[in-house]
């Protein structure tokens, strides 16, 4: 680090975001609909030393490669550093003049969990670069240049709720997030229960395909049913989408009724119904199971052993899918021994090696 800087020690900027996880709402955002992250301990921390010149330079100690580009000169490798080149490519395209820069990051945030480290790597930078160069980037078009470096630089087509997680989101409330108009409001987490997640031991690739063909799948229905994006059905469609092909009709009928479960969810917070909360993780599990085919052999096996467990409320899968992490509501103070146990009859029935991740080691 500090090869090339001459601004003086002062100006070395560190900063972090956190990863998230999703209570409910999976593959709405990018339908215009609603979605309820929190943010998880785990966090992405980059060390920023402003250099002259536009080179940048970048190492993770969550990866192997070292990279270094060019401001204005970003090009896709097919590795991590996309994520960084896709930041300040981003910025350049909307405007912001920036310098060169080395960079050094480093998380807890497991990658490819589901959990949205790359988010949080993206925000993390975003927020190093806005500090170090002075730039005036509010909370929302922060995310949206996050989003953007993603979707138009690495090539994942995701929505816009996991950069608005690692930007806003905090780990004693859930955010309740409209993706269309980016309203949100901050709904307390119950404190008469624990949060558990358990990764799965299965990494997902969300850029390898399945991800953009479920996109590409919701925008095909939208078309077929003539309404901008599935945000837009409501309960009346319900027998229009099931005249769809398959399987668009069942990939519309997982959007209305998750956002309508993202509906009931905050309204069973509220109420602290933990009960509730836990039959809507159940119905939106079984929806991305069936209607959505996001889940996998075994993340089913793990959120069947955390439904049948004394201690659990409710569970589910959590992120993209195909793969990841599984969010579960646990009895309070139960959450560390119920994770544990579930994780090790997982372990003994799947083969795999999973990690409890909340509550942390740490
Ligand atoms: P998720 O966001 O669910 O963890 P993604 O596939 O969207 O999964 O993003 C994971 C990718 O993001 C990694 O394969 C890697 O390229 C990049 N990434 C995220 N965090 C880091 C990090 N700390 N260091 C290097 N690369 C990272
Ligand atoms: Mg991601």
């Amino acid at each position: 680090m500090g090869a090339g800087n001459d601004a003086g020690p002062h100006s070395v900027v560190r900063r972090a975001a956190p990863g998230r996880v999703n209570l409910i709402g999976e593959h709405t955002d990018y339908n215009g609909g609603f979605v309820l992250p929190t943010a998880i301990p785990q966090q992405t921390a980059v060390v920023l030393t402003p250099r002259t010149g536009k080179t940048v330079t970048a190492q993770s100690a969550n990866a192997n490669q070292v990279g270094e580009f060019i401001l204005g000169d970003e090009q896709p490798r097919g590795d991590w550093l996309d994520y960084v080149q896709g930041v300040t490519w981003a910025l350049g395209h909307n405007g912001f003049e920036l310098q060169g820069f080395d960079l050094s990051v480093s998380s807890d945030v497991p990658l490819g969990a589901g959990l949205s480290s790359s988010a949080a790597l993206e925000v993390a930078v975003l927020r190093a670069i806005r500090d170090a160069f002075g730039l005036a980037l509010d909370d929302l078009t922060l995310a949206r240049l996050g989003q953007s470096a993603e979707n138009d630089f690495v090539g994942a087509r995701c929505g816009i709720m996991d950069q608005m997680a690692a930007n806003l989101a905090d780990g004693s409330t859930a955010l309740f997030l409209d993706t269309r108009s980016l309203e949100f409001r901050r709904v307390p987490l119950p404190a008469d229960a624990d949060l558990v997640v358990i990764h799965s031991g299965v990494s997902h690739d969300i850029s390898a395909g399945d991800y953009n063909t479920r996109r590409a799948e919701c925008e095909e229905a939208a078309r077929q049913l003539g309404v901008p994006q599935l945000r837009d059905l409501t309960d009346a469609d319900l027998r229009r989408i099931e005249q769809l092909p398959d399987p668009l009709g069942r990939r519309a009928r997982h959007v209305l009724t998750e956002d309508a479960r993202v509906l009931e969810a905050v309204v069973a917070l509220e109420r602290s119904d933990l009960n509730r909360l836990g039959e809507l993780f159940g119905a939106s599990h079984a929806s991305m199971r069936d209607d959505f085919e996001v889940s996998t052999t075994d993340v089913d096996l793990l959120v069947e052993l955390a439904q049948d467990d004394e201690d659990v409320y409710g569970a589910r899968m959590t992120g993209g899918g195909f793969g990841g992490s599984v969010v579960i509501f646990a009895r309070q103070g139960r959450g560390r021994v119920a994770g544990d146990r579930i994780a090790q009859a997982y372990a003994t029935r799947s083969g795999r090696i999973p990690t409890l991740l909340v509550p942390p080691n740490f």
